[in-house]
């Protein structure tokens, strides 16, 4: 279960790590009530959502005024932002930032315990950073938790100075505690920052809670409300599409509930045999009359669930032959545009299916692969969400 950043601020302030103050709006009547709630200043507003690099995409933004606010607010809330709707900003007194460092602790479950990671280079994309110059990422195993020396021997490995251990150690602990208590999978902090003032502070958190400890903590309702599941199957419902999310990377769409639930078995056993066993993403079934609508609705809501690597559809042609089907996914490819990224797999059959591959073949989308059989089609989708597409 993943937190929203002011969850993850609020989660972090119980538990004494340094954060600045947030107040959320939904509106920008509420983000003007926020902005005289901080005090007024300068004030950084940020979109709440589940995507990372929200800086870049320009939904992390200074305001200096009322006047500001009302614009900047204005201007994030009812962004797309891939395809996650803004609908909650947090204001926060801005900082003066002098310097940005990463942190995070995670569930190591191929050593059976925990991993702290640490960098001087904070605020960056860290995949880049691990992937381009990984000594600046120090990995530190963890074992029984952060402590005093567990700290330093962290800062000491990713390079801080010997001044910085006791003062960004105290953080680290903090963090630590915020983690093992909440029953966390996941806790990343980036930036750390190092105000101009000497201050240390949490300025973005991300938060994954292992959702099988809910019964421990009473206060997890909540999260469920704002919770990206129960989002997509609420906007899925919107579109009458019959939508259950489910924990993997490959999207599946099918026609009929029989066929979409065997779909999601053969792409099970296919996973299985893979790298990272990739598995099926959701139940999503079309029904009957797949128009191009409910093809690009479906194609939508799959593509906005940030663990889908691969997409498979699977459609057996009878009332909606398969010309029909396969004219409902170019086309929705068309209205989809630049929002579909993602590597398609179709397998066809059934009525008219000769003429639906020729639609398809015409068409001749970057997208998309044509296979022959169920099987077929699961081991090649499976196989792009193993690879990460
Ligand atoms: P992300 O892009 O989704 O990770 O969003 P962050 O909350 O990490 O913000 C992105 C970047 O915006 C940070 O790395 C900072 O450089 C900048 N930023 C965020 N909050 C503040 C702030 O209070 N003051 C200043 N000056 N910059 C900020
Ligand atoms: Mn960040």
């Amino acid at each position: 279960m993943d937190l929203l950043e002011y969850q993850a601020r609020d989660l972090f302030e119980r538990f004494g790590v340094p954060v600045l103050p947030g107040r959320i709006a939904s509106s920008v009547d509420e983000a003007l009530e926020a902005y005289e709630s901080v005090g007024g200043g300068t004030v950084v507003v940020k979109a709440q959502v589940r995507v990372g690099g929200r800086g870049k995409a320009g939904c992390v933004k200074l305001a200096k005024s009322a006047a500001e606010v009302a614009e900047v607010a204005g201007g994030i809330l009812g962004l797309d932002i891939h395809g996650h709707i803004v609908d909650t900003v947090m204001l926060s007194p801005a900082a003066a930032i002098a310097e940005e460092f990463y942190f995070s602790i995670l569930l190591d479950r191929a050593a059976n315990g925990y991993l702290a990671m640490c960098s001087l280079e904070g605020g960056m994309d860290i995949e880049q950073l691990a992937e381009e110059r990984p000594e600046a990422l120090a990995q530190v195993s963890v074992g029984d938790g952060i402590d005093a020396a567990k700290a330093k021997e962290i800062l000491t490995e990713a390079g801080f100075p010997e001044a910085d251990h006791e003062r960004i150690g105290l953080v680290l602990e903090k963090l630590w505690t915020a983690f093992k208590e909440s029953d966390a999978t996941l806790v990343e902090v980036n930036p750390l920052v190092r105000t101009e003032s000497g201050y240390i502070l949490a300025l973005d958190g991300k938060v994954t809670l292992d959702a099988n400890a809910e019964f421990r903590h009473s206060g997890w309702a909540k999260y469920h409300e704002t919770s990206g599941s129960v989002d997509l199957e609420r906007q899925a419902k919107e579109l009458d599409l019959n939508y259950v999310k489910l924990d993997g990377n490959v999207g599946v769409i099918g026609n009929g509930a029989g066929l979409v639930m065997s779909t999601l078995d053969v792409v099970a056993a296919a996973g299985l045999e893979l790298p990272g066993h990739p598995k099926p993403a959701n139940f999503l079934d079309i029904g009957g009359g797949a128009s191009a609508t409910v093809m690009a609705n479906g194609l939508r809501i799959i593509m906005s669930d940030p663990q889908v690597e691969s997409i498979f559809v699977n459609v057996f042609g009878g009332i909606t032959a398969c010309n029909e089907v396969a004219d409902g996914i170019v086309r929705a490819l068309d209205i989809l545009g630049d929002e579909a990224k993602l590597p398609i797999v179709v397998r066809l059959d059934g009525n008219s299916v000769e003429v639906g591959k020729a639609i398809l073949a015409e068409a001749n989308h970057p997208l998309i692969t044509v296979k022959s059989t169920m099987d077929e089609a699961a081991r090649t989708a499976a196989k792009l969400a193993s690879e990460g597409n």
